[in-house]
């Protein structure tokens, strides 16, 4: 039987960005077990690649302030490209109750170092994008360090890095179950052979919960479709435009090659495995898409281009990061809640300084994404979920 000191479940961005931080920081013997023929199968290959530090709570904040700018150096760092685009995000707030809120956040973010967040008035947002309609925008928030990348091309990146610093990546190979002794994790029962580690990271997107469950671990984490419709090519939108998030009703969109993807969280979907691309979201996209800017009336769209996904949610929205209490060396990397693109890169960090460390100085207090805060009712309450 092979040995590895880590073994990650999981080839996604998130896997494999702890595989590149563990290898980097000198531990080499990672084995990262993905069960597709190809990694970027899950949530990553279907993500828009937004990445933002504009958050309500420090901790997202913070997961932010490290991802960012780690994205900003990616190329130089790893000798491959993630497509980082500092185009900004950009807040819409139609009442005084979200504008409120996107001041409580901004005086946070800042509090927490975010240099180049900033409030923006109606009419400079006027100003900045006429084309959108702005008789009922109240002000918003923009930070232009904020903006998009290609999680495929950062996956790819991580996972080169780390196969250039000694990890091994098994593909077409399924965890079938973790194996345990009364110290802890002893290893995986995987399709292929048998592998003995003390640790075992927990990577698996979407389908964490059915990993969690072979070690009697109930991890609270549930798929939930996500869609997203790209448009034909489109000239009457600026293709320097920010992501702009609505947020009367959570509609967004930003460019993506000659024209503009668009997405808005349905509040009517119930969570389950579900990723066929529903017909009937076309229309109402596309009617919020037109009552924010009026030159998308015009906007074509073609629905065999169009795509859904899987978000992988947690009761509070939050990431639930760290090494389950009840079972030794079996730590978890999930529930990202939409968000396991933009903080992949915190996420290796942590996990792998847990791992070495068994502390991280990437968040003030880790512990708050513990798995244990199910158990004490200690959950957080991020609003900013998009
Ligand atoms: C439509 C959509 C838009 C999104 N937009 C954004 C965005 O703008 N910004 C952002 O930050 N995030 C976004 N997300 C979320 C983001 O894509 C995910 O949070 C992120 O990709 C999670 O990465 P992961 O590596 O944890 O999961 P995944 O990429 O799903 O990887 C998990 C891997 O585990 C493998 N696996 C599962 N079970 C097993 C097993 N038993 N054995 C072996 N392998 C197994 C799977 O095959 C998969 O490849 C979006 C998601 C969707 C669906």
């Amino acid at each position: 039987m092979q040995t590895f000191d880590v073994v990650i479940i999981g080839g996604g961005i998130v896997g494999s960005s702890i595989a590149w931080h563990l290898t980097a920081a000198g531990c080499k013997r990672v084995l990262v077990i993905e069960r597709e023929s190809a990694q970027g199968k899950g949530s990553t290959g279907k993500s828009m690649g937004g990445v933002r530090a504009q958050f309500s709570t420090p901790v997202n904040i913070q997961m932010s302030l490290y991802s960012i700018p780690f994205y900003a150096r990616f190329d130089e760092t790893l000798g491959h490209p993630a497509g980082y685009r500092p185009q900004g995000y950009l807040f819409l707030a139609t009442r005084q109750a979200h504008l409120d809120y996107l001041r409580a956040n901004f005086a946070r973010q800042e509090a927490l170092g975010l240099e180049e967040v900033r409030m923006i008035s109606t009419e400079e947002i006027a100003a900045m994008l006429p084309q959108l309609r702005s008789d009922d925008i109240l002000g918003g928030s923009f930070c232009p360090t904020d903006g998009f990348v290609d999680p495929y091309s950062a996956m790819n990146g991580f996972m080169a890095g780390a196969q250039e610093h000694g990890a091994t990546l098994w593909k077409k190979t399924e965890v079938a179950g973790i194996t345990t002794d009364p110290r802890g994790v002893t290893g995986v029962e995987t399709s292929r052979d048998p592998v003995s580690a003390r640790v075992v990271v927990n990577a698996a997107g979407a389908w964490a919960s059915e990993v969690a469950r072979t070690a009697g671990i109930h991890l609270p984490v549930e798929p939930l479709r996500r869609m997203l419709v790209p448009s034909e090519p489109f000239d009457e939108f600026p293709h320097t435009s920010p992501m702009v998030i609505d947020m009367s009703n959570g509609f967004h969109f930003r460019p993506e090659a000659r024209g503009f993807l668009l997405a808005w969280n349905d509040p009517e979907e119930t969570p389950g495995y579900k990723t066929d691309f529903e017909p009937s979201f076309i229309e109402k996209i596309l009617n919020h898409a037109a009552n924010r800017v009026p030159a998308f009336e015009n906007l074509a769209v073609n629905p065999k281009r169009a795509w859904a996904g899987l978000y992988e949610m947690s009761p509070d929205h939050h990431a639930i990061l760290g090494e389950v209490p009840e079972l030794p060396g079996f730590y978890l990397a999930n529930g990202f809640s939409g968000h396991g693109v933009m903080h992949a890169p915190a996420t290796g960090k942590i996990l792998s300084d847990l791992i070495l460390e068994g502390n991280t100085a990437v968040v003030s207090d880790v512990s708050v994404l513990g798995f244990q805060r199910f158990a004490k009712g200690a959950l957080l309450h991020e609003t900013a979920v998009l």
